[in-house]
Order: structure tokens, then sequence, then C-alpha cells
């Protein structure tokens, strides 16, 4: 994969317009062979400027198919996995309110922002979610609401959500988070200890959770409290 991306690729996609869309347009690619196939979220890809939301020294990695470092000890998700649990949210019909753990970088929260009514995402590390912020500000992109807090309580004063996202990984999916998931709604999180995780779908039915087991993903840890 990240031999792909490689020498000139690398170094254009430093630059803007047509050289990152080039970039870009190679990581959708990968991204099919990959096994992605929804085209809604094929086409966020191919337009979400992912070098925005790197430090400028890793900015020229942008369109590598890797995680990558965001400072803090916290990465940007892998670009597959990012396109892959957008379109395991949208699956079964697009979701109106969406709420996303681990704001990151924001790469995620905005790449939902461009198919769903409204991105609810809670960070736990304020630098992070001040950077993230100021990025979304930036894009003019107006339909993500953040939230400074422990993402195992979820955002009770907002819920409850169409669809649920966790982009940290715990041993079990908090409770709360089950409890302010709408009836019928989806939640996709990785789950499992460091080296034997994956990724995970429930569906809400009443008081029943269904869950599949999907591919072995690997995330930072969910950790409790406040950074
Ligand atoms: N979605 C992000 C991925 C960031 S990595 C992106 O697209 O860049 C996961 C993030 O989850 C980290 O920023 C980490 O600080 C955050 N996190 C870990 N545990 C958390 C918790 N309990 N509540 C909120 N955020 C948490």
């Amino acid at each position: 994969m990240s031999t792909l991306f490689g020498g000139a690729a690398a170094v254009s996609a430093r630059g803007h317009g047509m050289t990152s869309q080039r970039a870009r347009d190679r990581l959708v690619a990968a991204l099919r062979e990959e096994g992605v196939r929804d085209p809604r979220v094929l086409d966020v890809i191919r337009t979400m400027p992912r070098h925005l939301f790197l430090d400028e020294a890793l900015a020229s990695r942008a369109y590598e198919n890797t995680a990558l470092p965001i400072g803090l000890g916290q990465t940007i998700s892998q670009p597959w996995v990012v396109a892959r649990m957008t379109e395991l949210l949208i699956e079964g019909g697009v979701p109106g309110r969406v709420l996303e753990i681990g704001t990151g970088s924001g790469y995620q929260a905005a790449v939902l922002a461009a198919l769903v009514d409204t991105v609810y995402t809670v960070e736990r590390i304020e630098e992070l979610l001040r950077k993230a912020r100021r990025l979304f500000r930036n894009m003019k992109i107006a339909n993500i609401r953040s939230r400074h807090d422990d993402g195992n309580i979820g955002w009770p004063a907002e819920a409850p959500f169409d669809a649920i996202v966790l982009t940290a990984a715990g041993e079990t999916v908090p409770r709360a988070l089950l409890d302010q998931l709408v009836d019928g709604g989806v939640l996709v999180a990785p789950l499992g200890p460091p080296g034997a995780q994956r990724l995970m779908r429930f569906r809400r039915d009443g008081d029943q959770m269904c869950s599949e087991e999907l591919e072995p993903v690997s995330f930072v840890p969910l950790l409790g409290g406040l950074g």
C-alpha cells in the first residue's frame, strides 16, 4: 500500500489543486482495491483535503493509506478504516444525527459531516479538540458540534443518536452509548485488547443488540477521564 504512495505522489501531495487531487485519486483507487465499495464514501474521500488535518511536516504523507501521528500520543486513523466505518454506518440508510467518540484530528468527523445532517463529536484531549474546531471553522463545515468530555458517557443532552461511531478501542461498548442509540440505530466500534481488535457493528433492536464481527483493526485505546 504505502509503496503505491512513495516518490512522486508523496511529494506532489504537498502541493494544492491538481497535485493533491491526483494523490487523492490514487488513494481512492487503493481503497477500492481493499474492498471499499460505497461510491458516496469514495466521493467524499476523493474531495476531503486530509493534508489539512496533519502537521505540515507530515502533510506530504497525507494520502498514504496509513495512520499518522497527530501529537499527544494520538493518531489520525488510516483512510481505509475511516472509509470502512463510514460505509458500515450508512449502509442501511444515511443516519441524520451521528455521535463520534474520539475527535482526534477531526478527519473522520469531517468525512461524516459531508454525508449526514449533524455530527456530534466528543474528545477527551482539549488541545486536539481546539485544533479540530479551528479546522472545521476554516473549512466552513457548519454541521459538526463538538464537546470536550469523556466519551464513555456519550453526550446525554443531545441523545438519542441515529448512529454512533467509536474511533478508539475498548474491551466493551460503554453502556451509556448503547442507551443513547435510537431503536434500529447502528453503532460501529473497534473492540478488544491491543493486537486483537476487531471492527464490530451493532444494531439496536428494542432492548436487544445484534452484533457482527468484521475486520481486524488497530486503534488507540479508549481511555477514561479527561486528557
Ligand atoms: N477520529 C479521529 C481518530 C483519532 S484517534 C481522526 O479521524 O483523526 C482516537 C481519539 O480518541 C484520540 O484523539 C483520543 O484522545 C480519543 N479518545 C480516547 N479515549 C477517549 C474518551 N474516553 N473520550 C473521548 N475521546 C477519547
